[in-house]
């Protein structure tokens, strides 16, 4: 990396927070950090940070809140970091344009993978030569975009068109968590809560077609209560 990225620390339990901070810090990240919301917003627009860590739980505005107010012109990361439970909360704060998730408490090498995986995000948005990949390997799984074709093993796989998509979908996004609305969104245009439902379904037999236990996944990842995230490594 050739210039060190600026992470944004906004976390009111100050223990956590100076957690994360030594580990930015040995991680040989910049950072910067406050707790509160308001001073979140001003420190974005000041500092314009390439990933965001963001409480949702803040003792004046709510993180959920910052979110709505940067992210119409704020263009990075953010990083939303809640209680185990608050499944609905996290569902929200995605929808609203947060990026990822991590669930207290959590450990320093889950905190620095998101991380990694924010910014390749970052990385791979700026690059603007208007080249895009024409295949995706993750472990024994292959995607190749141009003949539309997926294998597991070199064993190729028959995936119907909306499972591909679905699959297409994930795989620009692995490591990252889709919540169920954004994949209805992205593969259907508009969709009605029962729709949750069908997406099951659709998830559940794309497991059988890719992974060889489907109640143990290695590809497709349920991140119980909020959606689904494609393994990236
Ligand atoms: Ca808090």
């Amino acid at each position: 990396m050739e210039s060190k990225s600026l992470i944004l620390v906004v976390e009111d339990d100050r223990p956590i927070r100076n957690f994360i901070c030594v580990s930015l810090e040995t991680e040989g990240y910049h950072y910067i950090e406050t707790h509160t919301g308001k001073s979140a917003i001003s420190l974005i627009a000041s500092h314009n940070p390439d990933v965001v860590i963001l409480d949702l739980g803040l003792p004046d505005i709510d993180g959920l809140e910052v979110i709505k107010k940067v992210r119409d012109w704020f263009r990075a990361k953010i990083i939303v970091v809640s209680a185990r439970g608050q499944e609905r909360e996290k569902v929200e704060a995605l929808d609203a344009g947060a990026d990822d998730f991590l669930t207290k408490p959590f450990s320093i090498g889950e905190l620095m993978a998101r991380i990694r995986v924010a910014l390749r995000h970052v990385e791979s948005s700026r690059s603007t030569d208007g080249t895009s990949a024409q295949e995706f390997k993750v472990g024994g799984l292959e995607i190749d975009y141009v003949k539309r074709r997926v294998y597991v093993d070199c064993q190729e796989v028959h995936l119907t068109p909306i499972e591909y998509n679905i699959l297409t979908l994930m795989s620009q996004n692995a490591g990252k968590v889709l919540t169920h609305n954004f994949i209805l969104k992205k593969i259907w245009g508009s969709f009605s809560e029962n729709d949750t439902k069908s997406l099951r379904v659709f998830m559940a037999s794309i497991r059988r077609k890719l992974e060889k236990e489907p109640a143990q996944p290695r590809y497709i990842l349920t991140e119980v209560g909020v959606g689904y995230r494609l393994a990236e490594e």
